[in-house]
């Protein structure tokens, strides 16, 4: 061992070598770039050698080469993006692991555009005077859901807490049990209630509240009721929820109370008119009398991450006065893809298609097979590797949206001859871009919902380099 770390060379001999330069250039990188990441691999290689992880005896590998093939890895794998894009072959609408809603080109270039210029985000031009961010998209919100005002903030949990914070602090808030949700993991209502400052007041069982229960609970500490929509699970068998307007009416019986609704998904498309799910609108529940609801923007909505607050213009102003709307804040990008997407709801007509989760939500099932046969034929055309069958299954919409909602889809069912499905899933999330699939039956799965004609040629020959690896 002591011989090969005599071996290590400093530095800056290293730099001399001929292969620095070529490493360099290869990569397009500085010398002082290059120098550390050297460094780093004579570092390492030393560790790894006094360890004993790394036993050089009996092979003919000389330390430099070594030291090369480590500072070239690193060159490569700096190069890589580390948010990157992937290939979501899961037919899962919104992913949340890979980033919910993709945009529409309209809006990623109104973010371009903003991004790369300065812009009115606080300027009123006509008046040369300061003006409010909350002001460019209030009227497209407005006009979408009908609510009589709207501001937005960093998402939709943030929109729960700054409801909370700001109308609810150390008050009380009822809520059904059967609506205490817990999301990704990470977002408990119980959670943020506490974080916010307001009292929890939980009626009902899990399975069944009723109207009565939100009437005893109510006393003069009572702040507001609160509704969350159950978005990512359903109770079903013997239950019983209190409707909306029942709820309604109990709160117009008593001066001073609110009734927020968190509805998660929020959805101004109305995807019941396809058949699918039973998602209320956002103007149908403003509709039926609820103060203030509150929704993603990056779920059926299609947009950026963002929380959406719509409802009774008395309660937004006092909302965005509060020091936590300062706080939560949206960046000009937010705004700016949007204001693009909610452009798109207000045109209205088939301009609603260039939104991407709209549009693979309600994708014709003669598509998706068109294109599921599409890729059987190219793949099999190139190799012999896989043997591929065209199967009927059923795609999930997501991102805690519509449980239960089972979209019919077809997959490419895909075995190859000598990996297991777990091994050729690795290696397609190996791939450049990524490819996500999902495993059933012991065969990967692709599902062409989530799959843009664009990226076919992409899909089809990662599977052909795949075929060649042994
Ligand atoms: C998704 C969801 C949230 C959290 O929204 P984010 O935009 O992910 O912060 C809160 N409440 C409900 C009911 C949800 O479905």
């Amino acid at each position: 061992m002591k011989q090969y770390l005599r071996q290590l060379p400093p530095v800056h001999e290293l730099q001399k070598d001929r292969r620095f330069e070529a490493i360099r250039q290869a990569y397009d990188l500085t010398n002082e770039q290059l120098t550390r990441f050297t460094q780093h691999a004579v570092n390492d290689l030393r560790e790894e050698l006094l360890s004993g992880r790394l036993n050089l005896d009996g092979t003919n590998k000389v330390v430099s080469e070594l030291v090369f093939e480590s500072a070239a890895k690193r060159a490569g794998e700096w190069k890589e993006d580390r948010l990157a894009r992937v290939i979501n072959g899961t037919g899962t609408v919104l992913h949340t692991n890979l980033g919910r809603s993709r945009l529409s080109l309209e809006a990623a270039q109104h973010v371009t555009r903003v991004a790369r210029n300065y812009s009115n985000l606080e300027y009123h031009t006509a008046q040369g005077k300061r003006g409010s961010r909350h002001d460019i998209i209030e009227d497209l919100l407005k006009e979408s859901t009908g609510a009589e005002a709207a501001m937005v903030v960093n998402n939709n949990a943030a929109a729960v807490f700054l409801i909370l914070s700001a109308l609810a602090k150390n008050r009380e808030v009822i809520v059904s049990r059967g609506q205490l949700v817990e999301i990704g993991g990470s977002f408990r209502v119980s959670s943020i209630m506490e974080e916010s400052g307001a009292k929890l007041v939980e009626v009902g069982t899990t399975n069944k509240t009723h109207l009565v229960d939100f009437e005893h609970a109510i006393s003069k500490e009572t702040a507001m009721i609160m509704k969350v929509h159950t978005s990512n699970f359903m109770i079903i068998g013997f239950t019983e929820t209190v409707e909306t307007e029942a709820l309604v009416d109990l709160k117009n019986k008593h001066e001073g109370l609110l009734f927020y609704e968190d509805l998660g998904s929020g959805a101004l498309y109305d995807f019941k008119k396809h058949g699918i799910g039973d998602e209320p609108l956002v103007k149908e529940v403003l509709e039926s009398g609820v103060d203030i609801v509150s929704f993603s923007g990056d779920k059926l909505l299609g947009g950026p991450q963002a929380g959406i607050i719509v409802g009774r213009k008395a309660i937004i102003d006092q909302l965005k006065k509060h020091q936590l709307a300062r706080v939560l804040r949206v960046d000009k990008m937010t705004l700016a893809a949007l204001e693009e997407t909610l452009k798109t709801y207000v045109a209205g007509g088939n301009a609603i298609l260039e939104i991407p989760t709209i549009r693979d939500i309600t994708r014709s099932l003669g598509s998706i097979k068109q294109q599921a046969e599409d890729f059987i034929q190219d793949v099999q055309s190139r190799t012999t590797a896989y043997k591929i069958d065209l199967k009927e299954s059923t795609s999930q919409i997501g991102g805690g949206t519509m449980p239960g909602v089972e979209l019919p889809t077809y997959v490419a069912a895909i075995t190859h001859l000598r990996f297991s499905s777990q091994e050729l899933s690795q290696n397609l999330r190996g791939c450049s871009p990524a490819i996500v699939t999902r495993i059933q039956d012991n065969q990967v799965y692709i599902d062409f919902r989530t799959i843009e004609e664009q990226e076919m040629q992409l899909l089809t020959d990662s599977f052909a380099e795949i075929a060649q690896t042994k």
